[in-house]
């Protein structure tokens, strides 16, 4: 098809052009006395975006699932209790994959559309007085659902409840695009991958661990080998990785990282609300249509999962957009197949990429039978950008 893929998931992302030329290099020899130059650039410059002074970002050779393993076997010991609940399909895969690790998983079902219930977790963490959960789990961005929960209320209810589990986030798709503090709120393991907000193809795991993390894995008999944190952690410590790393991943890493400490991180975040929000006037606005998160304090500026119009097939939707205009538009997944298409806005995109995503979602939504009123989301859109600054503080 001529012209450029539209690519709207929310995740891999746009690459950017920069960083793609950064990717473009000869291979290197990983064991070379210049080599820990590139390590320790791409460490130093993962620690602000992690806000950590006191974590170790760890890089595995791996998608963001080979972070969620790695945090429940390098902390937690066989058979150990954790607390987390479950509101897509991303929250129940980390908590199937405790399950089949052999974790006791304590699990507040909670529906799809809502984020974290911080209440239930205090009970729970307070009915807890043997404090047999070792670990509080939570997705801070549901891509599945659209919906962002509240990690800095999650850490108060821990300190409230005055419980002494570890805290594990998965931010994979909201590091570097929503606000996200590792040492603020007490995180213990955040878990992402280099494929959303940081604008990298799928292929690393991006991850940062506190030194209570650390600690807690001295003394984890989970079996592990290949993503061993110690392993890794000394290795990085003379700039090395235990096992041949991605050259090309590693160069766009410091690449990327340079473009987002030149935009600056709150501008990045300001950038990620407002460009949410433009999207949330087409959808709310315009089509007149709801999000399958129910309430604004859910509301994700990463991804927004539409729901499509009774009648209409959202299946159906994505095929059209696919097929007809070059537009990769997020399935709903699971317990949503079919009720919902979602619009990933994150890592490098702008106003006028969003307005192409969707007016192509319209086209392909009034070609599926919706009855919408043409050019609706993509005028509500841009009346909103119109009317707000992209910059933080500035006038539009
Ligand atoms: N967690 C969330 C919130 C995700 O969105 C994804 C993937 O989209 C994952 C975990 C799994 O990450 P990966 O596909 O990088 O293994």
């Amino acid at each position: 098809m001529a012209g450029r893929n539209f690519l709207f998931v929310p995740g891999p992302t746009n690459v950017p052009d920069r960083v793609l030329r950064a990717m473009v290099v000869a291979m290197e020899d990983h064991r070379s006395p210049i080599f820990p130059e590139l390590t320790r650039a791409c460490m130093s410059a993962l620690k602000p975006v992690f806000k950590t002074t006191t974590g170790s970002p760890i890089l595995f050779p791996s998608s963001g699932t080979g972070c969620w393993e790695a945090a429940l076997t390098n902390c937690l010991n066989p058979g150990d209790k954790v607390l987390t609940s479950r509101f897509g399909q991303f929250s129940h895969l980390w908590m199937d994959m405790c399950q089949r690790l052999g974790f006791e998983v304590e699990l507040l079902e909670t529906p799809w559309g809502e984020g974290a219930p911080i209440d239930r977790h205090l009970a729970a963490l307070r009915a807890d007085s043997a404090h047999k959960i070792k670990a509080v789990l939570v997705c801070q961005n549901e891509t599945a659902t659209g919906v962002t929960s509240d990690v800095a209320a999650l850490r108060r209810a821990m300190d409230d409840a005055q419980h002494p589990a570890l805290l594990f986030v998965d931010a994979v798709s909201a590091l570097a695009s929503i606000d996200f503090r590792m040492d603020e709120w007490g995180v213990d393991v955040c878990v992402s991958g280099s494929q959303k907000g940081l604008m990298l193809p799928a292929g690393l795991g991006v991850t940062c661990v506190s030194p209570k993390a650390l600690e807690a894995a001295k003394h984890s008999t989970s079996r592990r080998c290949y993503f061993d944190y110690a392993d890794m952690v000394a290795a990085n410590a003379s700039g090395y990785f235990p096992y041949t790393p991605s050259l090309p991943m590693l160069y766009g890493l410091r690449e990327s990282l340079a473009m987002l400490a030149e935009e600056g991180l709150e501008n990045v975040f300001h950038r990620h609300h407002y460009l949410a929000a433009g999207v949330r006037a087409a959808v709310l606005q315009g089509w007149k249509l709801k999000l399958c998160a129910t309430d604004p304090k859910w509301y994700s500026d990463t991804v927004s999962a539409v729901m499509v119009p009774e009648g209409v097939s959202g299946a159906e939707v994505i095929a059209r957009a696919f097929n007809r205009y070059n537009l990769a538009l997020g399935a709903g997944l699971s317990k949503v197949a079919g009720k919902l298409f979602r619009i990933g806005h994150l890592g490098d995109l702008n106003e006028l990429m969003l307005l192409g995503a969707l007016a192509g979602a319209e086209m392909a939504m009034l070609d599926a039978g919706a009855k919408l009123e043409p050019g609706s989301g993509v005028a509500a859109a841009q009346t909103y950008w119109r009317s707000h600054s992209p910059a933080p503080g500035k006038t539009a």
